[in-house]
Protein backbone atom coordinates (compact mmCIF):
# COMPACT_ATOMS: atom_id res chain seq x y z
CA UNK A 1 0.00 0.00 0.00
CA UNK A 2 1.06 3.33 -0.65
CA UNK A 3 0.50 6.64 0.73
CA UNK A 4 -1.35 9.81 -0.98
CA UNK A 5 -0.71 13.36 0.02
CA UNK A 6 1.07 14.08 3.58
CA UNK A 7 -1.56 12.83 5.96
CA UNK A 8 -1.34 10.05 8.96
CA UNK A 9 -0.03 6.48 8.09
CA UNK A 10 -1.52 3.73 9.56
CA UNK A 11 0.50 0.30 9.35
CA UNK A 12 -0.39 -3.11 8.74
CA UNK A 13 -1.25 -5.75 11.48
CA UNK A 14 1.22 -8.92 10.90
CA UNK A 15 -1.01 -10.87 12.31
CA UNK A 16 -3.76 -10.82 9.54
CA UNK A 17 -4.87 -13.60 7.36
CA UNK A 18 -7.28 -13.26 4.66
CA UNK A 19 -9.12 -16.65 3.90
CA UNK A 20 -10.95 -17.50 0.81
CA UNK A 21 -14.62 -18.92 1.53
CA UNK A 22 -16.74 -20.69 -1.04
CA UNK A 23 -18.76 -16.97 -1.28
CA UNK A 24 -16.62 -13.88 -0.21
CA UNK A 25 -13.89 -13.46 2.54
CA UNK A 26 -12.93 -13.70 5.82
CA UNK A 27 -10.59 -11.53 6.87
CA UNK A 28 -8.71 -12.46 10.73
CA UNK A 29 -6.29 -10.98 13.58
CA UNK A 30 -4.35 -13.57 15.09
CA UNK A 31 -3.57 -10.92 18.12
CA UNK A 32 -7.44 -9.56 18.84
CA UNK A 33 -9.11 -12.33 17.27
CA UNK A 34 -11.40 -9.87 15.69
CA UNK A 35 -12.83 -11.23 12.17
CA UNK A 36 -14.56 -9.78 9.71
CA UNK A 37 -16.48 -10.83 6.89
CA UNK A 38 -16.26 -9.49 3.37
CA UNK A 39 -18.81 -9.89 0.44
CA UNK A 40 -17.27 -11.51 -3.19
CA UNK A 41 -17.26 -8.28 -4.71
CA UNK A 42 -14.89 -6.70 -1.73
CA UNK A 43 -11.78 -5.76 -3.19
CA UNK A 44 -9.43 -8.80 -2.76
CA UNK A 45 -6.39 -6.51 -3.60
CA UNK A 46 -7.12 -4.55 -0.57
CA UNK A 47 -7.49 -7.24 1.71
CA UNK A 48 -4.37 -8.80 0.22
CA UNK A 49 -2.57 -5.67 0.68
CA UNK A 50 -3.96 -5.69 4.90
CA UNK A 51 -1.84 -9.02 4.96
CA UNK A 52 1.32 -7.71 3.71
CA UNK A 53 4.01 -6.97 5.95
CA UNK A 54 5.45 -4.28 6.95
CA UNK A 55 3.33 -1.99 5.23
CA UNK A 56 1.41 1.35 5.80
CA UNK A 57 -1.55 2.80 4.56
CA UNK A 58 -2.70 6.34 4.00
CA UNK A 59 -5.22 6.95 6.24
CA UNK A 60 -7.09 9.06 4.26
CA UNK A 61 -6.48 6.67 1.11
CA UNK A 62 -9.70 4.50 3.85
CA UNK A 63 -13.52 5.64 4.37
CA UNK A 64 -13.76 6.36 7.79
CA UNK A 65 -16.30 3.65 8.63
CA UNK A 66 -13.96 0.87 7.03
CA UNK A 67 -10.61 2.70 8.73
CA UNK A 68 -12.51 2.62 12.28
CA UNK A 69 -13.96 -1.49 12.04
CA UNK A 70 -10.07 -2.14 10.70
CA UNK A 71 -8.27 -0.14 12.94
CA UNK A 72 -10.90 -1.41 16.14
CA UNK A 73 -9.90 -4.75 14.98
CA UNK A 74 -6.23 -4.35 15.08
CA UNK A 75 -6.03 -4.94 11.36
CA UNK A 76 -4.61 -1.50 11.05
CA UNK A 77 -2.07 -0.22 13.70
CA UNK A 78 -1.04 2.77 14.29
CA UNK A 79 2.33 3.88 12.96
CA UNK A 80 5.14 2.87 15.69
CA UNK A 81 2.56 0.39 18.02
CA UNK A 82 4.42 -2.49 18.56
CA UNK A 83 2.43 -5.15 18.29
CA UNK A 84 5.14 -7.96 19.35
CA UNK A 85 5.55 -6.24 23.15
CA UNK A 86 2.19 -6.33 23.57
CA UNK A 87 1.82 -9.33 22.96
CA UNK A 88 5.35 -10.06 25.22
CA UNK A 89 3.19 -8.30 27.73
CA UNK A 90 0.53 -10.42 27.76
CA UNK A 91 2.56 -13.38 27.72
CA UNK A 92 4.49 -12.07 30.89
CA UNK A 93 1.42 -11.27 32.66
CA UNK A 94 -0.51 -14.55 32.09
CA UNK A 95 2.96 -16.53 33.52
CA UNK A 96 2.98 -14.17 37.08
CA UNK A 97 -0.95 -14.47 37.51
CA UNK A 98 -1.17 -18.49 36.56
CA UNK A 99 -3.16 -20.53 39.75
CA UNK A 100 -0.32 -22.50 41.67
CA UNK A 101 -0.37 -25.72 40.78
CA UNK A 102 1.80 -28.12 42.28
CA UNK A 103 2.19 -31.73 40.69
CA UNK A 104 3.20 -34.34 43.01
CA UNK A 105 4.34 -37.63 41.24
CA UNK A 106 3.90 -40.33 44.20
CA UNK A 107 5.41 -42.94 42.10
CA UNK A 108 7.52 -43.47 38.65
CA UNK A 109 5.91 -46.73 38.67
CA UNK A 110 2.73 -47.70 37.36
CA UNK A 111 1.09 -50.97 37.61
CA UNK A 112 0.23 -51.12 33.93
CA UNK A 113 2.73 -50.76 30.82
CA UNK A 114 1.42 -49.26 28.02
CA UNK A 115 3.58 -49.53 24.57
CA UNK A 116 3.16 -45.63 23.66
CA UNK A 117 4.16 -44.73 27.43
CA UNK A 118 6.95 -42.44 27.17
CA UNK A 119 7.81 -42.01 31.03
CA UNK A 120 10.31 -44.75 32.03
CA UNK A 121 9.66 -46.32 34.76
CA UNK A 122 11.48 -46.82 38.01
CA UNK A 123 10.75 -48.18 41.36
CA UNK A 124 11.10 -44.46 42.72
CA UNK A 125 8.68 -43.56 45.00
CA UNK A 126 7.87 -40.68 47.79
CA UNK A 127 8.68 -41.82 51.46
CA UNK A 128 6.01 -40.88 53.92
CA UNK A 129 9.04 -38.69 55.52
CA UNK A 130 9.57 -36.49 52.99
CA UNK A 131 5.49 -34.95 53.54
CA UNK A 132 6.98 -32.24 55.35
CA UNK A 133 9.65 -30.95 53.42
CA UNK A 134 6.70 -30.55 50.90
CA UNK A 135 4.36 -29.08 53.01
CA UNK A 136 7.45 -26.40 53.65
CA UNK A 137 7.93 -25.82 50.18
CA UNK A 138 4.73 -25.16 49.41
CA UNK A 139 4.68 -22.58 52.44
CA UNK A 140 7.86 -20.85 50.62
CA UNK A 141 5.23 -20.56 47.86
CA UNK A 142 2.81 -18.94 49.17
CA UNK A 143 5.13 -16.99 51.49
CA UNK A 144 6.07 -14.76 48.37
CA UNK A 145 3.12 -14.55 46.76
CA UNK A 146 0.16 -12.86 46.71
CA UNK A 147 -2.19 -15.57 45.09
CA UNK A 148 -4.76 -17.88 47.38
CA UNK A 149 -5.48 -20.73 46.19
CA UNK A 150 -3.61 -23.67 45.65
CA UNK A 151 -4.33 -26.72 42.85
CA UNK A 152 -3.05 -30.25 43.64
CA UNK A 153 -2.17 -32.09 41.00
CA UNK A 154 -2.02 -35.78 41.61
CA UNK A 155 0.21 -37.34 39.56
CA UNK A 156 2.37 -40.87 38.40
CA UNK A 157 3.54 -43.07 37.38
CA UNK A 158 -0.13 -44.69 38.28
CA UNK A 159 -0.20 -42.19 41.54
CA UNK A 160 -2.77 -44.68 43.21
CA UNK A 161 0.16 -47.03 43.88
CA UNK A 162 1.69 -44.80 45.99
CA UNK A 163 -1.77 -44.01 48.28
CA UNK A 164 -0.63 -44.05 51.78
CA UNK A 165 1.64 -41.48 50.85
CA UNK A 166 -1.34 -39.41 48.74
CA UNK A 167 -3.68 -40.06 51.70
CA UNK A 168 -1.44 -38.16 54.55
CA UNK A 169 0.36 -36.07 52.24
CA UNK A 170 -3.27 -34.49 51.22
CA UNK A 171 -4.23 -34.04 54.88
CA UNK A 172 -1.47 -32.25 55.87
CA UNK A 173 -0.83 -30.16 53.02
CA UNK A 174 -5.22 -29.31 53.21
CA UNK A 175 -4.12 -28.22 57.15
CA UNK A 176 -1.15 -26.41 56.37
CA UNK A 177 -3.80 -24.62 53.54
CA UNK A 178 -5.88 -24.28 55.99
CA UNK A 179 -3.49 -22.12 58.41
CA UNK A 180 -1.73 -20.24 54.98
CA UNK A 181 -6.02 -19.32 54.54
CA UNK A 182 -5.17 -20.54 51.19
CA UNK A 183 -8.02 -22.57 49.28
CA UNK A 184 -7.40 -26.03 48.11
CA UNK A 185 -8.28 -28.52 45.29
CA UNK A 186 -6.91 -31.25 44.01
CA UNK A 187 -6.77 -33.52 40.82
CA UNK A 188 -5.49 -36.98 40.20
CA UNK A 189 -4.31 -38.70 36.78
CA UNK A 190 -5.06 -42.28 37.01
CA UNK A 191 -5.62 -45.59 34.78
CA UNK A 192 -8.71 -46.28 37.06
CA UNK A 193 -7.68 -49.91 38.51
CA UNK A 194 -5.93 -49.35 42.16
CA UNK A 195 -8.94 -47.15 43.33
CA UNK A 196 -10.36 -48.12 46.87
CA UNK A 197 -14.03 -49.61 46.86
CA UNK A 198 -15.47 -46.21 48.21
CA UNK A 199 -14.11 -44.02 45.67
CA UNK A 200 -16.55 -41.21 46.08
CA UNK A 201 -15.51 -41.33 50.13
CA UNK A 202 -11.71 -40.84 48.63
CA UNK A 203 -12.45 -37.89 46.60
CA UNK A 204 -14.25 -35.88 49.38
CA UNK A 205 -11.90 -36.60 51.53
CA UNK A 206 -9.26 -35.70 49.54
CA UNK A 207 -10.80 -32.40 47.92
CA UNK A 208 -10.11 -33.89 44.24
CA UNK A 209 -12.47 -32.02 42.03
CA UNK A 210 -11.50 -33.59 38.52
CA UNK A 211 -10.19 -36.63 37.59
CA UNK A 212 -8.61 -37.82 34.36
CA UNK A 213 -8.64 -41.23 32.94
CA UNK A 214 -7.32 -42.37 30.20
CA UNK A 215 -8.94 -45.47 27.60
CA UNK A 216 -7.31 -46.89 24.79
CA UNK A 217 -10.17 -48.09 22.92
CA UNK A 218 -13.09 -50.54 23.68
CA UNK A 219 -11.98 -53.70 26.09
CA UNK A 220 -10.51 -55.42 23.46
CA UNK A 221 -7.97 -52.91 22.36
CA UNK A 222 -8.02 -51.22 25.66
CA UNK A 223 -6.93 -54.08 27.82
CA UNK A 224 -4.20 -55.15 24.82
CA UNK A 225 -2.59 -52.06 24.94
CA UNK A 226 -2.47 -51.68 28.77
CA UNK A 227 -0.90 -54.87 29.94
CA UNK A 228 -0.37 -55.66 33.51
CA UNK A 229 2.86 -55.75 34.51
CA UNK A 230 2.57 -56.93 38.17
CA UNK A 231 0.89 -60.60 39.02
CA UNK A 232 -1.05 -59.59 41.55
CA UNK A 233 -4.36 -57.78 39.64
CA UNK A 234 -3.55 -60.27 36.50
CA UNK A 235 -7.22 -60.92 37.05
CA UNK A 236 -8.41 -57.82 36.78
CA UNK A 237 -10.38 -56.34 33.67
CA UNK A 238 -8.87 -53.47 33.67
CA UNK A 239 -11.50 -51.89 31.10
CA UNK A 240 -14.42 -52.61 33.44
CA UNK A 241 -12.12 -51.60 36.34
CA UNK A 242 -11.95 -48.30 34.90
CA UNK A 243 -15.43 -47.83 33.68
CA UNK A 244 -17.06 -48.65 36.96
CA UNK A 245 -14.88 -46.02 38.11
CA UNK A 246 -16.44 -43.39 35.80
CA UNK A 247 -19.62 -44.61 36.61
CA UNK A 248 -19.01 -44.13 40.71
CA UNK A 249 -17.52 -40.22 40.14
CA UNK A 250 -18.90 -38.78 36.75
CA UNK A 251 -22.13 -37.77 38.93
CA UNK A 252 -19.91 -36.24 41.66
CA UNK A 253 -17.06 -34.59 39.76
CA UNK A 254 -15.35 -33.35 36.66
CA UNK A 255 -14.05 -36.69 34.94
CA UNK A 256 -12.17 -36.60 31.79
CA UNK A 257 -12.33 -39.73 30.00
CA UNK A 258 -9.55 -39.27 27.55
CA UNK A 259 -9.77 -41.65 24.30
CA UNK A 260 -6.20 -41.88 22.58
CA UNK A 261 -7.17 -42.11 19.14
CA UNK A 262 -4.49 -43.29 16.23
CA UNK A 263 -5.07 -45.73 13.32
CA UNK A 264 -5.26 -48.17 15.35
CA UNK A 265 -8.51 -47.63 17.03
CA UNK A 266 -10.15 -45.19 15.31
CA UNK A 267 -12.84 -47.49 14.40
CA UNK A 268 -13.84 -47.95 17.81
CA UNK A 269 -13.94 -44.22 18.97
CA UNK A 270 -17.84 -43.91 18.29
CA UNK A 271 -18.46 -47.15 20.17
CA UNK A 272 -16.70 -45.60 23.13
CA UNK A 273 -18.99 -42.93 22.78
CA UNK A 274 -22.11 -44.39 22.62
CA UNK A 275 -20.81 -47.44 25.52
CA UNK A 276 -20.55 -43.95 27.97
CA UNK A 277 -23.71 -42.46 26.92
CA UNK A 278 -25.69 -46.15 28.05
CA UNK A 279 -23.79 -46.24 31.15
CA UNK A 280 -25.05 -42.54 31.96
CA UNK A 281 -22.12 -40.37 32.15
CA UNK A 282 -22.52 -37.78 29.45
CA UNK A 283 -26.37 -37.07 31.72
CA UNK A 284 -26.81 -33.87 31.52
CA UNK A 285 -26.33 -33.36 35.14
CA UNK A 286 -23.13 -34.97 35.38
CA UNK A 287 -19.97 -33.13 34.83
CA UNK A 288 -18.11 -35.87 32.67
CA UNK A 289 -16.50 -34.92 29.32
CA UNK A 290 -15.10 -37.00 26.34
CA UNK A 291 -12.04 -35.96 25.01
CA UNK A 292 -10.62 -37.65 21.88
CA UNK A 293 -6.54 -36.98 22.00
CA UNK A 294 -4.56 -37.52 18.98
CA UNK A 295 -2.19 -40.35 20.02
CA UNK A 296 1.31 -38.33 19.72
CA UNK A 297 4.93 -38.99 20.16
CA UNK A 298 6.03 -36.92 23.31
CA UNK A 299 9.62 -38.23 22.96
CA UNK A 300 11.85 -39.32 20.72
CA UNK A 301 11.89 -42.50 22.09
CA UNK A 302 8.71 -43.40 21.25
CA UNK A 303 8.97 -41.72 17.88
CA UNK A 304 7.41 -45.40 16.18
CA UNK A 305 4.15 -44.17 17.06
CA UNK A 306 4.87 -41.96 14.21
CA UNK A 307 3.46 -44.88 12.31
CA UNK A 308 -0.28 -44.90 13.89
CA UNK A 309 -0.53 -41.32 14.57
CA UNK A 310 -3.15 -39.25 12.66
CA UNK A 311 -2.15 -36.29 10.66
CA UNK A 312 -4.47 -32.71 12.45
CA UNK A 313 -6.59 -33.07 9.37
CA UNK A 314 -7.30 -36.72 9.62
CA UNK A 315 -7.87 -36.37 13.43
CA UNK A 316 -10.77 -34.02 12.90
CA UNK A 317 -12.23 -36.09 10.58
CA UNK A 318 -12.73 -38.94 13.33
CA UNK A 319 -13.86 -36.04 15.21
CA UNK A 320 -16.76 -35.26 13.19
CA UNK A 321 -17.78 -39.06 12.94
CA UNK A 322 -17.98 -39.27 16.62
CA UNK A 323 -19.61 -35.55 17.26
CA UNK A 324 -23.00 -36.73 16.52
CA UNK A 325 -22.45 -39.31 19.54
CA UNK A 326 -22.52 -37.51 22.23
CA UNK A 327 -24.66 -34.71 23.55
CA UNK A 328 -23.74 -31.02 23.07
CA UNK A 329 -21.61 -29.66 25.96
CA UNK A 330 -19.80 -33.36 26.97
CA UNK A 331 -17.25 -33.32 23.85
CA UNK A 332 -14.31 -31.77 24.61
CA UNK A 333 -13.98 -28.29 22.36
CA UNK A 334 -10.22 -27.12 23.92
CA UNK A 335 -8.82 -28.33 20.79
CA UNK A 336 -11.73 -29.07 18.02
CA UNK A 337 -13.02 -26.99 14.72
CA UNK A 338 -16.09 -25.84 16.81
CA UNK A 339 -13.88 -23.62 18.87
CA UNK A 340 -13.01 -20.28 17.29
CA UNK A 341 -9.15 -19.91 17.72
CA UNK A 342 -8.82 -16.50 20.27
CA UNK A 343 -5.73 -15.46 21.63
CA UNK A 344 -3.92 -17.43 23.76
CA UNK A 345 -4.33 -16.26 27.62
CA UNK A 346 -2.90 -19.36 29.88
CA UNK A 347 0.62 -20.63 30.23
CA UNK A 348 1.51 -24.03 30.93
CA UNK A 349 2.48 -25.09 34.43
CA UNK A 350 6.01 -25.73 33.11
CA UNK A 351 6.08 -21.70 32.35
CA UNK A 352 3.32 -20.69 35.11
CA UNK A 353 5.61 -18.60 38.22
CA UNK A 354 4.58 -20.40 41.20
CA UNK A 355 4.26 -23.98 40.04
CA UNK A 356 6.29 -26.94 40.34
CA UNK A 357 6.38 -30.37 40.47
CA UNK A 358 7.40 -32.37 42.91
CA UNK A 359 9.66 -36.31 40.86
CA UNK A 360 9.02 -39.10 43.03
CA UNK A 361 12.60 -38.87 43.34
CA UNK A 362 12.17 -35.78 45.49
CA UNK A 363 13.78 -33.74 43.01
CA UNK A 364 11.98 -30.33 41.75
CA UNK A 365 10.59 -30.37 38.37
CA UNK A 366 9.57 -27.57 35.44
CA UNK A 367 7.44 -29.51 33.05
CA UNK A 368 5.87 -32.78 34.37
CA UNK A 369 6.80 -34.74 31.15
CA UNK A 370 10.13 -34.86 32.66
CA UNK A 371 10.32 -36.51 36.16
CA UNK A 372 12.01 -39.46 34.93
CA UNK A 373 15.17 -37.11 33.85
CA UNK A 374 16.80 -36.52 36.76
CA UNK A 375 19.10 -34.13 35.29
CA UNK A 376 16.63 -32.00 34.11
CA UNK A 377 15.72 -31.00 37.64
CA UNK A 378 15.69 -27.35 38.65
CA UNK A 379 15.87 -28.08 42.78
CA UNK A 380 15.92 -30.86 45.21
CA UNK A 381 12.95 -30.68 47.66
CA UNK A 382 15.25 -29.34 51.52
CA UNK A 383 18.08 -28.43 49.74
CA UNK A 384 20.34 -25.43 47.95
CA UNK A 385 19.49 -25.39 44.36
CA UNK A 386 22.82 -26.78 42.85
CA UNK A 387 24.50 -25.38 39.70
CA UNK A 388 22.80 -27.24 37.20
CA UNK A 389 19.93 -26.88 38.65
CA UNK A 390 20.16 -23.18 38.26
CA UNK A 391 21.36 -23.92 34.86
CA UNK A 392 17.87 -25.91 34.20
CA UNK A 393 15.75 -23.15 35.77
CA UNK A 394 17.32 -20.23 33.37
CA UNK A 395 15.92 -22.05 30.43
CA UNK A 396 11.94 -21.86 32.29
CA UNK A 397 12.58 -18.64 33.77
CA UNK A 398 14.15 -17.27 30.42
CA UNK A 399 11.82 -18.72 27.95
CA UNK A 400 9.83 -16.18 26.19
CA UNK A 401 8.52 -16.93 22.71
CA UNK A 402 8.48 -13.38 21.78
CA UNK A 403 12.23 -13.12 21.92
CA UNK A 404 12.98 -16.97 19.98
CA UNK A 405 13.78 -16.54 16.64
CA UNK A 406 11.28 -18.36 14.50
CA UNK A 407 8.14 -17.64 16.93
CA UNK A 408 9.13 -14.26 17.07
CA UNK A 409 8.36 -13.38 13.16
CA UNK A 410 5.67 -16.33 13.51
CA UNK A 411 2.26 -14.94 12.24
CA UNK A 412 0.27 -17.52 14.22
CA UNK A 413 2.23 -16.47 17.66
CA UNK A 414 -0.49 -14.76 19.77
CA UNK A 415 -2.59 -18.12 19.40
CA UNK A 416 0.19 -20.69 20.22
CA UNK A 417 2.96 -18.60 22.32
CA UNK A 418 5.39 -21.00 20.66
CA UNK A 419 3.41 -23.84 21.73
CA UNK A 420 5.28 -26.61 24.27
CA UNK A 421 8.60 -24.59 25.64
CA UNK A 422 10.04 -28.18 26.26
CA UNK A 423 9.92 -28.76 22.46
CA UNK A 424 12.28 -25.54 22.25
CA UNK A 425 14.39 -26.85 24.96
CA UNK A 426 14.78 -29.85 23.27
CA UNK A 427 14.85 -28.63 19.71
CA UNK A 428 12.55 -31.19 18.80
CA UNK A 429 11.93 -29.24 15.24
CA UNK A 430 9.92 -32.33 13.69
CA UNK A 431 7.25 -31.24 16.18
CA UNK A 432 7.66 -27.79 16.58
CA UNK A 433 7.46 -28.23 12.38
CA UNK A 434 4.24 -29.78 12.84
CA UNK A 435 2.69 -26.75 15.39
CA UNK A 436 3.27 -24.94 12.11
CA UNK A 437 1.43 -27.62 9.67
CA UNK A 438 -1.48 -27.52 12.60
CA UNK A 439 -1.91 -23.69 12.45
CA UNK A 440 -1.42 -23.64 8.42
CA UNK A 441 -4.34 -26.51 8.21
CA UNK A 442 -6.60 -26.17 10.78
CA UNK A 443 -6.80 -22.05 11.49
CA UNK A 444 -8.48 -21.41 8.12
CA UNK A 445 -10.74 -24.72 9.23
CA UNK A 446 -11.43 -23.70 12.43
CA UNK A 447 -12.70 -20.22 11.89
CA UNK A 448 -14.78 -21.22 9.06
CA UNK A 449 -16.41 -24.53 10.86
CA UNK A 450 -16.62 -22.18 14.03
CA UNK A 451 -18.29 -19.29 12.62
CA UNK A 452 -20.58 -21.42 10.37
CA UNK A 453 -19.01 -20.65 7.07
CA UNK A 454 -17.52 -22.52 4.13
CA UNK A 455 -14.14 -22.49 3.33
CA UNK A 456 -12.91 -22.87 -0.13
CA UNK A 457 -12.41 -26.32 -0.57
CA UNK A 458 -8.56 -27.49 -0.22
CA UNK A 459 -7.42 -24.05 1.49
CA UNK A 460 -4.28 -23.71 3.57
CA UNK A 461 -2.35 -20.95 4.47
CA UNK A 462 1.75 -21.83 3.51
CA UNK A 463 5.11 -20.88 5.06
CA UNK A 464 4.84 -17.04 3.54
CA UNK A 465 1.47 -16.46 5.20
CA UNK A 466 3.43 -17.27 8.67
CA UNK A 467 6.58 -15.67 8.61
CA UNK A 468 6.32 -12.40 6.74
CA UNK A 469 8.90 -9.40 6.98
S1 LIG B 1 3.52 -22.08 15.05
FE1 LIG B 1 5.67 -22.64 15.41
S2 LIG B 1 6.84 -20.78 14.95
FE2 LIG B 1 4.69 -20.18 15.25
S3 LIG B 1 4.55 -19.60 17.41
FE3 LIG B 1 3.96 -21.76 17.23
S4 LIG B 1 5.85 -22.93 17.62
FE4 LIG B 1 6.44 -20.80 17.15
S1 LIG C 1 6.67 -27.74 28.74
FE1 LIG C 1 5.36 -28.80 27.25
S2 LIG C 1 5.11 -30.86 28.07
FE2 LIG C 1 5.88 -29.57 29.74
S3 LIG C 1 4.05 -28.85 30.84
FE3 LIG C 1 4.56 -27.31 29.28
S4 LIG C 1 3.35 -27.85 27.46
FE4 LIG C 1 3.38 -29.64 28.82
Amino acid sequence: MTGAGDGTYLQTSRYNFCLPLASGFLLYNARTGASLRYASDAPREFLDALCRYPARVAAEDIAERTRDRLQRGGFLVETGFDELLEIRGQYLHAKIEAPVIVTITTTNDCNLGCFYCFQKRDASQLQNGRIDQIVDHIRAIFAQSHKRTLHVDWYGGEPMLNRDFLEKASVAIQDACHELDVSYSASILTNGTLWPEDALSFVKTHHIERLQITFDGMSRSHNKTRRHRTVSRENVNQFDAACALVDQLAPHISVDIRFNLSRQNAEEATEFAELGLARGWFAPENKAQLQLAKLTPYSTEVDFLRKVEFTFAEFEEVRNRVRPHVPDGKLDKSASLDSYPSPRESVCAAIAEDSIVIGADGNLYSCGLQVTEPHRNVGQLGRAHTESALHELQFWDGFDPTRAPSCSRCSFLPLCWGSCPKLHMECDTAQLEQQSEFWRVMLPRRLAASLDLSLVPGFALTAVDQFRG
